[in-house]
């Protein structure tokens, strides 16, 4: 709405322009009767521009103000909208971040316990083999007279494992048990090894369950290739306990 105002002098006309306007109205029906003519001799009284080299200004009606009230209100509110959008969608990288890292722990957890479990598990000496001698069977061959091991069947060169986690405490030469090692298990025991045709391991090293220790062969006191294998309470010969037992209760039968 544009009004002719004083330079510098803002004021708000609206009210008293139309009031004259009114007055000014009725004057004319009063004189005249004639409705039709009523607003026109009051806006020819406006002067133009040129005339009175007033400048003309933009002032704000009570309705221009409601309506950018209600811009305000509508603009403040698709903001409120904006904010609450952003604040969910923040909310919801932060939940999806939250799952991926829970995933990503509840994955290393299992992978931990698979390790944790693969590492306490026992294995066989040898894979796919037999017993062919028993456990304190009777024979002349021994110094003892009774065997203080288990032999399982295997021909010169087979893959003999550890067959649970524990730390090589010898590895050499052992007289009647020809080339052997001898492992501390992690549980305290010790395993056996003996007439071995080679060597792989050397004294102070870790193994794991079903590492590679050395190969089967016929060295020592003995009348044909085979594994000679021992459970004990401690590394010396004597403290020989029931090997089958021994695996058995770690979850390996032969
Ligand atoms: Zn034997």
């Amino acid at each position: 709405m544009a009004f002719m105002c004083a330079a510098g002098k803002h004021r708000r006309a609206s009210r008293m322009k139309r009031g004259t306007v009114r007055a000014a109205g009725v004057a004319a029906l009063t004189t005249t009767g004639v409705i039709g003519t009523l607003a026109a001799p009051a806006l020819a009284a406006e002067p133009a521009v040129e005339q009175t080299g007033l400048t003309p200004v933009i002032t704000i009606g009570d309705s221009i103000a409601d309506e950018i009230g209600v811009q305000a209100a509508a603009q403040q509110q698709a903001a409120d909208e904006a904010e609450a959008k952003k604040k969910a969608e923040v909310a919801a990288h932060m939940k999806a971040l939250a799952e991926v890292q829970q995933a990503r722990a509840a994955k290393a957890r299992a992978a931990r316990a698979e390790e944790r479990r693969r590492l306490n598990a026992y294995v066989a000496p040898i894979s796919g083999s037999y017993v062919s001698t028993g456990y304190q069977s009777s024979s002349s061959l021994w110094s003892s007279g009774s065997h203080t091991g288990i032999d399982f069947h295997a021909s010169t060169g087979t893959s003999v494992h550890a067959v649970g986690s524990g730390t090589v405490v010898e590895a050499g030469w052992g007289g009647a048990y020809g080339n052997q090692i001898v492992i501390r298990m992690n549980d305290g025991t010790y395993t056996q090894y003996g007439h071995l045709s080679s060597i792989g391991v050397s004294v102070g090293q870790s193994v794991t369950p079903g590492r590679q220790i050395g190969l089967s062969g016929a060295t020592g006191n003995v009348t044909g290739p085979h594994l000679h294998f021992e459970a004990r309470t401690s590394p010396e010969y004597g403290s020989d306990i029931d090997p089958v037992s021994y695996l058995h209760a770690h979850g390996v039968n032969v």
